[in-house]
């Protein structure tokens, strides 16, 4: 048993009847009653060759992952003494990813290119994963500190306005990833997993960059994981069906970062398409199939309160009612936004309040965690 000391502002913060409520898992997690879900998976039996099409494996996660639900329904009492297979429902998912990329479709951009053999698509990571740093985060939101973070290097996305350049992007220009981060397989990253829960962390936090292209060496840690600890995943959900499936089961707590309210200005700012179609897919399927334990980030950007704000608030209210929203003020032009005049400033107190006044009017939980 791990005993973990939750920092003032993170305890009091679980004062919020509403907050305890709709992470009901996620808390129990942090005081040893309930199971992660990646340690339920492990007992899940699951009999496949390797060499198996990737139809019949889906066809075999699909089954199983009707088994696992129905199992997460049950007690820990019950979940407590039994068996771990050495061929499990984790065993099974890293099969997969495995096979995924060989003709890479981790996100939706679909690159298509064989990663397990060297190809790199637009995200510049191959096979091997890479983290730029791992620390205790004291700097999440509230209920999330001390966050055991783990930063991937490399990124889907090519925000212009990135505030994490450094790692996202900037090193493809000037350097070689080796000398901006350290490679780590499955279990060395199992390993810092470990020590950041040794270290005090109430949850492992995967973020980057962003850790979809590294989709595959994070569901092959798990095996190797041992503490029962959240599994948070912290990403902008560029992700695709495929990869969303794999994931959905294991991941206990979802810190999406949500940043525009339709396709247009996903394409304008992060060259990205379908982006507003692909993230409300995602969100609907995190929340009405996963967990649904969920903060989901807005940044709010100036002059993109009617247009990505709003939009998103409506969704999140009528479609997402267990989410709990941060609506983030910290927007500054980064990177290349000064090259886009209308971004190119902080948004200002008004657009701020004309959002926050927004969410209020349509009852989204915002508060506890912004
Ligand atoms: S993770 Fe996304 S960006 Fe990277 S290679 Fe795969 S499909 Fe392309």
């Amino acid at each position: 048993m791990v005993f973990r000391i939750l920092r003032p502002d993170s305890a009091s913060v679980w004062n919020n009847e509403e907050l305890r409520t709709r992470f009901p898992r996620y808390r129990g997690i942090i005081d040893d009653k309930e199971f992660a879900r990646y340690i339920i998976a492990k007992s899940i039996e699951c009999d496949f060759d390797i060499n198996d099409s990737i139809k019949n494996l889906e066809n075999l996660l699909l089954e199983k992952s009707k088994a696992f639900n129905l199992l997460l329904n049950k007690s820990p009492e019950n979940i407590e003494n039994r068996q771990v297979y050495k061929k499990n429902y984790i065993s099974l998912v890293e099969n997969l990813a495995n096979k995924y990329l060989e003709n890479c479709c981790f996100c939706e951009r679909r690159c298509q290119v064989n990663r397990a053999g060297g190809e790199k698509g637009f995200c510049l990571i191959s096979k091997d994963s890479y983290v730029s740093s791992a620390f205790l985060h004291m700097g999440e939101e509230a209920p999330l500190i001390p966050s055991g973070t783990i930063f991937f290097q490399g990124c889907n996305f090519g925000c212009v306005f990135c505030q994490n350049y450094d790692i996202s992007q900037k090193w493809k220009e000037r350097r070689k990833i080796e000398d901006v981060a350290q490679k780590v397989d499955v279990k060395q990253l199992a390993a810092l997993a470990d020590r950041l829960v040794e270290k005090g962390a109430i949850n492992i936090n995967y973020v980057g960059g962003d850790p979809i292209p590294n989709i595959h060496t994070i569901v092959g840690s798990l095996q190797y994981q041992t503490s029962n600890i959240t599994q948070l995943w912290n990403s902008n959900f560029y992700l695709t069906e495929k990869s969303l499936s794999l994931m959905i089961d294991l991941i206990d707590f979802w810190l999406p970062d949500w940043k525009f309210g339709n396709n247009e200005c996903g394409m304008k700012y992060s060259g990205i398409e379908n982006y507003f179609d692909v993230i409300v897919r995602n969100h609907k399927r995190i929340h009405d199939e996963g967990s649904g334990e969920m903060i989901i980030r807005h940044l709010i950007m100036p002059n993109h309160i009617e247009c990505c704000s709003k939009p998103i608030l409506d969704f999140v209210a009528k479609e997402l009612p267990k989410a709990v929203m941060n609506l983030m003020a910290q927007f500054h032009p980064e990177y290349k936004a000064s090259q886009y005049p209308e971004i190119n400033r902080k948004p200002n107190l008004e657009e701020i309040q004309k959002v926050r006044k927004y969410a209020d009017e349509l009852g989204i939980l915002y508060e506890p965690v912004s």
